[in-house]
């Protein structure tokens, strides 16, 4: 991973995925790029993520300051309206391709497969995290960046949500998974209803449960048809669990625990 601030070279020319991200806490993203998939896939070369600190980009060479109290009171600081925008145009220009802008924001569209697949189909993102109580309203008016939310509930900052984007998207980057038909038979890959079926390992048996004899049968045939019929029952009574529950989200009960897996009629 390249960590910059404003002093590294312009204008590479992209030819993996690149994804840019910046943040007032590079170091938050460390432990998640160096391990697994996204390792694997950093190191062979199939994306290059570069992380960026805002910090450089503050007007106040002392404190490196970015944020300030807002205007008509209130509770919190803001981010500065001229870091982000200097830093930002400054990033666009690192590379021959200015790249799709997205900005976390708890109200922003939600991302689902959909956009996610969009999203792996572009060679470059530039993922902007807020922090504090957000961005100054001409950071939008001036940038018009995409705002993307992960889901209506706030978090203390837009890393977390960059690291969801950067891992759902790279699962459709080509090579980065060892079978490329995982991320199409994923749940949510074929169409926004899709739940995948069941799946099952060694033991056969376990505390009295037993895999279902279908599927150790070696009949490739009669496999398909129980995993699609498997894996309509589960769409099914997701849908009608989520119109039951009928929250916000789907994800929790009325009593507040998580629904049972896969959601019971
Ligand atoms: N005061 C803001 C509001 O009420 O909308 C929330 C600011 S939040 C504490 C700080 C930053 O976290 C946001 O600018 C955004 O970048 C990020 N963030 C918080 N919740 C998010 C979510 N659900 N999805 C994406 N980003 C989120």
């Amino acid at each position: 991973m390249a960590l910059s601030g404003s002093a590294l070279p312009l204008r590479e020319p992209v030819q993996v995925m690149r994804i840019d991200v910046i943040t007032l806490f590079p170091a938050i993203f460390t432990g998640y790029l160096d391990q697994s998939l996204l390792a694997k896939a950093r190191k062979r070369g199939l994306v290059q993520i570069v992380l960026h600190d805002l910090r450089a980009w503050s007007p106040d060479k002392k404190h490196f300051k970015v944020d300030d109290r807002p205007y008509g009171g209130g509770p919190g600081m803001v981010i500065r309206v001229e870091p982000v925008v200097e830093c930002v145009e400054a990033v666009q220009r690192m590379a021959d391709v200015p790249g799709r802008l997205l900005v976390m924001s708890p109200t922003g569209r939600p991302l689902d497969q959909q956009l996610v697949r969009q999203l792996a189909a572009s060679p470059r993102l530039i993922l902007l995290c807020g922090r504090y109580e957000g961005f100054d309203q001409r950071v939008y008016d001036l940038l018009h960046p995409e705002p993307i939310s992960i889901g209506p509930y706030v978090l203390n900052g837009g890393e977390v949500a960059a690291m969801v984007i950067i891992d759902s998207v790279i699962r459709w980057i080509p090579g980065v998974l060892g079978n490329e038909e995982s991320c199409r038979s994923d749940s949510f890959s074929q169409d926004p209803h899709f739940v995948k079926a069941a799946q099952y390992t060694r033991p056969p048996e376990y505390r009295g449960l037993k895999v279902p004899e279908v599927l150790l049968s070696g009949d490739h045939e009669q496999i398909r048809k129980w995993r699609e019929e498997d894996s309509r029952r589960r769409a099914e009574l997701r849908r009608q669990w989520l119109a039951r529950h009928d929250t916000a989200c789907g994800n929790q009960t009325e009593e507040g625990r998580a629904p049972p897996h896969p959601p019971e009629s």
